[in-house]
């Protein structure tokens, strides 16, 4: 949260009191949706950590969901360079689009930043765990258990450091994809995340700093 309430009067309002507000996925960073905000909703937002904006058609605040249940819980709000236009980033509760759809700007090719693509990997990975084996390899070694995963996860590992001591580079890469697949499913299958590994990272890189 780089923003408190103390910096709602510091931003600059237009006289119609609204600012563009842009929603980003904390995890993927997606862009999920854009409205906009004037103070009370800022307020409401920061208060209630569920984004809430003003609704040009409504002519009220609007809480994201208030209807669908697809809330959109706030992680952290900044404000650009000249204070007028506002970025939040959030977890979504289903999709945030009222079509259905992850974000409002529908095609997901053009709209994933790359790294993206692991954060959907992870959860194409987390829709297997429980479907009939025979439905899928990842299903199948979810069946198999934690003792056949882990196997995969240091056969990948092995498999990578011979091809990167082979100087075989489009080998790597191909090793390195099925470790980073195979981790991902241990991780599941010990009720982790990738971002749980990643927040462990940037604390290393956070003490490292001081
Ligand atoms: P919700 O806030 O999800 O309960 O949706 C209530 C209404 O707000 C919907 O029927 C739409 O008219 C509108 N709406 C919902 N989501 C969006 C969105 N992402 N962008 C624009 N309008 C939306
Ligand atoms: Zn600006
Ligand atoms: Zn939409
Ligand atoms: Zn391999």
């Amino acid at each position: 949260m780089n923003m408190n309430k103390n910096d709602i009067s510091q931003l600059s309002w237009p006289e119609n009191q609204l600012l563009p507000a842009i929603v980003q996925h904390a995890i993927s960073g997606k862009v999920l949706m854009q409205g906009y905000m004037n103070p009370l909703a800022l307020t409401q937002t920061l208060n209630s950590k569920k984004v809430t904006f003003y609704s040009r058609s409504k002519a009220r605040l609007w809480t994201k969901g208030e209807s669908s249940g697809h809330t959109l819980d706030l992680v952290s709000l900044d404000i650009d360079c000249d204070a007028d236009s506002i970025l939040v980033l959030a977890i979504p509760n289903g999709p945030t689009c009222h079509v259905g759809t992850e974000s409002c700007w529908h095609d997901n090719s053009a709209n994933s930043p790359q790294l993206a693509f692991l954060y959907e990997l992870e959860q194409v990975i987390q829709s297997r765990e429980g479907a009939e084996p025979s439905s899928s390899y990842t299903a199948s070694l979810f069946a198999k258990g934690v003792k056949r995963i882990a196997q995969k996860v240091g056969e990948e590992g092995v498999e990578s450091a011979l091809a990167a001591m082979a100087g075989d580079k489009a080998e790597l890469a191909n090793e390195a994809a099925d470790l980073i697949f195979h981790l991902l499913v241990l991780l599941r299958s010990q009720q982790l995340e990738l971002n749980d590994v990643v927040r462990v990272l940037q604390q290393r890189h956070n003490t490292a700093k001081t």
